[in-house]
C-alpha cells in the first residue's frame, strides 16, 4: 500500500480532534453493513498481497542469487509452519495431519524444483517464477476429476502462498495486533477477521467486498461499530492516515472530508448516539402492541462477551445462539468438555432466560480454517450447516452432548441449521438418540427433553414446512439465507446486492407459508433472520402473524418502541393488500407511506 501522506492541519472542535485535509473529498457509495457513524483516520489492512506480484528479469549472473531468495523463502515459511505444528495439542489428529501434509508440500518437486527451474530457464524473478508455477499446477489439476486431487490444488495453494509473503516481505496483518484507535480499510475481512476486532481500537471498518446480511455485517452489528461494505475499491482510494467518515446508517464513505461535511456528521454522530441511549434506557419496558398484543424480542449472539450488550437492551432470552464462532476463534475443534463448560457460561449468565443453541453451521461464508474439506466449487451450495455435521457425526454428537448437558442447568432449546428434507431431520435424531445413550453410558448429568427446532432457511424447507412441523417443536425462519437461497443472491456479493430485499413479495410470501404452516401444526415460530431487526420491516411481520422475533442486541429497543406504536389488525389488513402487489418498490413506497410518521420517529 502506498503510504504517501500529504500535510494535514488539526483542529479541535467540541472537544474532538478532527484533522481536514488540503486532499480532495471523495464520497464513495457502498452499502450499510452496521449502523452508526464514525470519524478517524483510515488504517488500510491489504490482503491482496499475492495478487499484486510483479515480473522482471534477472540477468545470468544473478539467477544462482535469485535462487537462493526463494530457497529461503522456502526455509522460513517452512520453520514458521513447524513452530506452528508444536503449538498445537497432540488431541487434535486432524488438524495436525494436514498441517504435516503441508510441510512435505514445502519441499515438493512439482513446486520447489519447478521453481527453481522456471527462475533457470526463464531468467525472471521468484515471485513470477513461483506465481507461473502455481498457475500450471492448477491447470493440470482441475482436469482431474479425483476430488482428493483435486482438493490437493488449495493444499498447494496455501502453502505457496506462505513462501509468497516471504518472498515479498509482506505481512500478514493481525488485526488483533493493530494497536492505535482507527477505522479499518480492507479489501475484505472474513468473519474469522472480524471478531478479531478490539473494540476499544477500532472504531468502524469499511470493504471493498461484501453484500447485504453477510455474516462479516452480522459479526459488526454484534460488535456495535459502524460498517459499509461492498464499496468495490475504497482500498485504492483512500491511504494510511487519511480522514474518513463511514456512515453505516446510509452505506457511504467520505474520505478526506471538507470541514462543513466534517462538522454535519458531527452532529449527526451525536444525533445518532442520543436516540440509541434513549432507546436503550426504556428497552426494559415490556414489547406490547397498541391493542395489546405482547412481543417475545430476543437476541442473536456469537460469543459469550455480548451477553451483557443481550441484557442491556431488554432482550427476553437468546433466540439464536450462533455457535460457530466458538469454533473458528479456538482455532481448533473444541471437546465436549470445553464446549459445555462455554455453554454453561452463557445459560448461567443469562438465566433465568431461555437460550436457543445452533448446532455448527460452518462452510458457505464461515470456514474453519484448520479443517480440512474438499475444494467445492459452491460453498454455499455444499457441505454447509447440518450436512457437514451429519457427514463428521463426531463432531456433531460432540456438541449435541454438551447442549444436552447444559441442558441440566437452564432452559435452552436445540436448533438445527440448513434442514432441507425431512430426511435430514430424522438422522438428526438419529444423532441425538446416539448422544443420549452415550451420556447415559458415561453417567453425565443431562436434560433428554429439550425443545428440538430447524431453522427455515431453505426453500424446499418452506414448501414441505407442514410435513417439517411434524418432527420439531419450533421453526426459526433465517431470513438471510432464505433470501440467498430463493432468490439466488450470494449474500457477500456485493454486485447482486441491490437484488437483496426482504420486501420482496417472494420473500414476504415465503414467510407467510411458512408462519401458516407452524400455527396449523401448533408449534413455535421465531424469525431470527437480519429482516427481524429492521423497523421498515416490522407492520409486515407483525402483520403476518409473527410475534416471536430474535435479531442483533442493538436492534431490540427500537424494534420495542416501533412494536409499541403499532395494532395488529391494522398491520393484519395491510398486509393483506401487501400480499396482492408485484414489485418491490410498490412494497416499499405503500409501506413507507401508510407508516410515514411511525418509522420517522
Ligand atoms: C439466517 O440465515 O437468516 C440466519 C439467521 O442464519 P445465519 O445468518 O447465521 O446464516
Ligand atoms: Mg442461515
Amino acid at each position: 500500500m502506498v503510504k504517501h501522506q500529504k500535510e494535514q492541519t488539526m483542529i479541535k472542535k467540541n472537544g474532538c480532534v478532527a484533522g481536514i485535509s488540503h486532499k480532495e473529498q471523495i464520497i464513495l457509495k457502498g452499502i450499510g453493513g452496521s449502523p452508526g457513524i464514525c470519524i478517524g483516520k483510515a488504517y488500510i489492512v491489504d490482503r491482496e498481497g499475492v495478487a499484486l506480484v510483479k515480473r522482471y528479469p534477472v540477468s545470468e549472473e544473478d539467477v544462482p542469487s535469485e535462487i537462493n531468495r526463494f530457497k529461503n523463502a522456502v526455509k522460513h515459511a517452512s520453520d514458521e509452519h513447524k513452530s506452528i505444528i508444536a503449538s498445537l495439542n497432540s488431541d487434535f489428529r486432524d488438524q495436525l495431519d494436514i498441517l504435516e501434509a503441508h510441510l512435505a508440500l514445502f519441499k515438493d518437486k512439482m513446486l520447489y524444483g519447478k521453481t527453481i527451474n522456471t527462475i533457470k530457464t526463464d531468467k525472471i524473478n521468484a515471485e513470477w517464477a513461483l506465481k507461473k508455477v502455481l498457475r500450471q499446477v492448477k491447470r493440470t489439476f482441475m482436469k482431474v476429476n479425483d476430488p482428493y486431487l483435486k482438493s490437493r490444488v488449495t493444499d498447494i495453494v496455501q502453502v505457496s502462498e506462505q513462501v509468497m509473503r516471504h518472498l515479498i516481505g509482506a505481512q500478514d496483518i493481525k488485526i488483533s495486533d493493530i494497536n492505535k484507535r482507527v477505522i479499518l480499510i480492507a479489501h475484505d475481512l472474513s468473519p474469522a477477521d472480524t471478531i478479531q476486532i478490539q473494540l476499544e481500537l477500532i472504531k468502524g471498518f469499511v470493504t471493498d467486498r461484501g453484500g447485504k446480511d453477510s455474516h462479516t455485517g452480522i459479526i459488526a452489528k454484534a460488535l456495535g461499530i459502524p460498517a459499509v461494505m461492498g464499496l468495490g475499491n475504497a482500498t485504492h482510494k483512500v491511504e494510511n492516515d487519511d480522514i474518513v467518515i463511514v456512515d453505516g446508517l446510509s452505506g457511504i464513505l467520505i474520505v478526506n472530508p471538507e470541514e462543513d461535511t466534517l462538522f454535519t456528521y458531527e452532529e449527526r454522530r451525536a444525533l445518532y448516539e442520543n436516540q440509541q441511549a434513549i432507546r436503550a434506557r426504556e428497552s426494559h419496558l415490556p414489547a406490547v402492541t397498541l391493542d395489546g398484543q405482547q412481543f417475545k424480542l430476543m437476541a442473536n449472539i456469537e460469543l459469550l462477551e455480548e451477553v451483557v450488550s443481550v441484557k442491556d437492551n431488554g432482550a427476553k432470552g437468546v433466540g439464536l445462539f450462533r455457535t460457530e464462532f466458538l469454533y473458528i476463534d479456538l482455532k481448533r475443534l473444541p471437546s465436549e468438555e470445553e464446549l459445555f463448560e462455554k455453554y454453561k457460561e452463557v445459560v448461567d449468565l443469562l438465566s433465568p432466560m431461555s437460550v436457543t443453541f445452533r448446532t455448527l453451521d460452518i462452510n458457505g461464508d464461515k470456514v474453519l480454517p484448520y479443517m480440512k474439506n474438499a475444494e467445492e466449487e459452491n460453498p454455499a451450495l455444499g457441505l454447509r450447516a447440518v450436512r457437514f455435521c451429519l457427514k463428521r457425526p463426531e463432531i456433531f454428537i460432540t456438541q449435541i452432548k454438551a447442549i444436552l448437558r447444559v441442558g441440566a442447568f437452564g432452559t435452552i432449546k436445540l436448533l438445527i441449521p440448513m434442514i432441507s428434507c425431512v430426511e435430514e431431520i430424522i438422522q438428526v435424531k438419529v444423532i441425538i438418540s446416539r448422544a443420549i445413550e452415550e451420556l447415559k453410558t458415561e453417567q453425565k448429568v443431562f436434560n433428554a427433553d429439550i425443545p428440538l427446532g430447524i431453522m427455515i432457511e431453505v426453500p424446499s424447507a418452506v414448501i414441505i414446512a407442514e410435513e417439517l412441523a411434524d418432527y420439531v417443536n419450533f421453526f426459526s425462519i433465517g431470513t438471510n439465507d432464505l433470501i440467498q437461497y430463493s432468490m439466488a443472491i450470494d449474500r457477500s456479493n456485493r454486485q447482486v446486492a441491490h437484488l437483496y430485499n426482504p420486501m420482496n413479495p417472494a420473500v414476504i410470501r415465503m414467510v407467510k407459508m411458512v408462519v401458516d404452516a407452524a400455527k396449523k401444526k401448533n408449534i413455535e415460530v421465531v424469525m431470527c433472520g437480519e429482516m427481524a431487526g429492521d423497523t421498515f420491516n416490522l407492520p409486515v411481520l407483525m402483520g403476518l402473524g409473527l410475534t416471536h422475533l430474535s435479531m442483533n442486541p442493538m436492534s431490540i429497543p427500537a424494534i420495542r418502541q416501533m412494536v409499541t406504536r403499532l395494532d395488529t389488525n391494522e398491520t393484519k389488513e395491510f398486509v393483506g393488500k401487501i400480499l396482492n402487489m408485484r414489485q418491490v418498490e410498490e412494497i416499499t413506497n405503500f409501506l413507507t407511506n401508510r407508516y410515514d410518521k411511525v418509522l420517522a420517529d
